[in-house]
């Protein structure tokens, strides 16, 4: 739906692909850099334009993680790929900035309880984090990232079980004023239902209009594809997936993988929405994932 960085006019939808953050970040077992960097390159090549490649989050807490600085700079070496890089707090959008990422995307969750387990923030924290962030740009002109944020636990949460979409849309509202480009609606608990995503995401358009952002969904109960759907009706033109379903959230207990990325092209393309990937391409990619780590 919105994206500082134009999005070219010959696709309908933006696949953006999360599996070498969302999905790697979720294996304990981390991809050697060199791996990283090739999958990256071979999704690129398939049309995917826009690739979540890291996360600038303490080494210690993630490990998988630590070469974010490194495969940044490999995925800015790619014709036409707008790099993403995930920061939890300051100090990771520091990180990201310095590396030179095109947007950096903020988890901010809408549950009390996950964004304590998440983050250690409060939502009411994150949103001032969001907001010191985006001060931070103006005193760097011409070098610094869109900020994009995703609010998770949008449509429920596994700690704290229903959350108020009142609530998710006060939330929005306060991050556009903080400084955020564009606020998406992220199922990190897998449990939304494609009626319930058709209300939000026009919600959320009717709340903070163009600001309006991308879906991210978990294929937790199998609803996955469905609410894409139910997403497209309401307007989203922007998705993540993951390719091969790699992910889930260490914080999300019984969440499992995003949708898988190979599956969403299907499904655009099949019903007549451009996406600018091969498919082909995008599923020969996978072989990156299974040599750097096999099972
Ligand atoms: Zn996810």
């Amino acid at each position: 739906m919105s994206s500082t960085i134009p999005k070219s006019s010959d696709i309908d939808v933006l696949v953006s692909e999360v599996g070498p953050r969302d999905g790697l970040q979720s294996i304990r077992r981390a991809m050697p850099t060199e791996a990283k960097n090739r999958w990256i390159a071979a999704l690129a090549a398939s049309g995917i334009r826009e690739i979540e490649v890291g996360s600038f989050v303490h080494p210690k807490l993630l490990p998988q993680m630590a070469d974010a600085e490194e495969v940044v700079h490999a995925a800015l070496k790619l014709p036409g790929l707008t790099v993403v890089a995930l920061a939890p707090n300051g100090k990771g959008a520091a990180r990201g900035i310095t590396a030179g990422v095109h947007k950096l995307s903020f988890p901010v969750s809408a549950s009390h309880q996950h964004s304590m387990a998440n983050i250690r923030m409060t939502p009411e924290q994150a949103i001032e984090e969001v907001r010191a962030v985006c001060a931070m740009r103006s005193s760097t002109p011409g070098r610094f990232p869109t900020i994009e944020v995703g609010i998770s636990t949008a449509f429920g949460c596994s700690l704290q079980g229903a959350v108020s979409e009142d609530w998710v849309m006060e939330m929005a509202a306060k991050l556009v004023e903080a400084g955020a480009r564009s606020v998406g609606l992220s199922d990190t608990a897998g449990s939304a239902n494609p009626v319930q995503v058709k209300r939000m995401f026009r919600r959320l358009r009717s709340e903070i209009g163009d600001h309006a952002g991308a879906a991210h969904f978990h294929n937790t109960y199998g609803q996955g594809l469905a609410n894409v759907v139910a997403a497209l009706e309401a307007g989203v033109d922007t998705f993540d997936a993951s390719q091969g379903g790699l992910g889930g959230c260490p914080y999300a207990p019984g969440a499992t993988g995003n949708i898988v990325t190979e599956d969403l092209v299907f499904l655009l393309e099949s019903m007549g929405l451009k996406t600018g990937i091969d498919l082909e391409a995008l599923i020969a990619a996978r072989a990156f994932v299974a040599e750097a780590l096999p099972g």
